[in-house]
């Protein structure tokens, strides 16, 4: 198993909505890899576009429940709670309150294609939501509003990109010649390249 390099914003693949995994694809590696890499780095859940890969791909652990689910389909309900707030290793160093509904269900497979399900409350109702949201590109300071909005975009502009993302972006927008790059796993690598 390895740990891989967390993507970070403003990398595209953040931006990027995943593509669902095809039947019999094996991702055994790809989710041993991305759950070493969530505990290495402490997190409760990891999407596998953090990981640069743009497939339907998420590993938890929280609150006493942990898997993974490949396909995951989400269903929310309850009354949306603030509390107790998010971070993302994705979107370091900041941590906000966006509004969750209090409880979710995900359905879908494991790697070995059976069905799975995972209900939760509280902490891993907003996991399920989070890592969601990662895959359709989403992420948690766009579901921010009021002061706290305008804060995390203010702070996010401020923020310096890393070299890897600077260059994935100055590929997409066409700033560098094509001999430069080379083919990466994931999402980048689908037709049209990084959105
Ligand atoms: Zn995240």
């Amino acid at each position: 198993m390895t740990v891989l390099p967390v993507r970070t914003v403003p990398d595209p693949v953040l931006r990027t909505p995943a593509a669902a995994v095809p039947d019999g694809q094996d991702v055994r590696g790809l989710v041993a890899d991305m759950t070493e890499t969530m505990h290495a780095v402490g997190g409760v859940g990891l999407a596998a576009p953090q990981v640069g890969v743009g497939l339907r791909v998420f590993v938890f652990d929280v609150a006493g429940a942990a898997g993974h689910v490949l396909n995951p389909v989400l269903e929310t309900s309850g009354a949306p709670l603030r509390e107790p707030g998010e971070g993302c290793l994705s979107v370091p160093g900041l941590r906000y309150h966006p509004a969750r509904a209090s409880e979710a269900v995900v359905r879908g497979t494991d790697v070995e294609g059976r069905p799975v399900e995972y209900r939760g409350t509280g902490l891993l109702a907003r996991c399920l939501q989070h890592e969601t949201d990662h895959l359709d590109g989403v992420l948690y300071v766009d579901r921010l509003d009021g002061e706290e909005r305008r804060e995390a975009r203010r702070r996010l502009r401020a923020q310096t990109p890393e070299p890897e993302a600077r260059r994935i972006a100055a590929r997409r927008d066409g700033l560098v010649d094509s001999a430069f790059t080379r083919r990466r796993p994931g999402a980048s690598d689908r037709p049209g390249g990084p959105r």
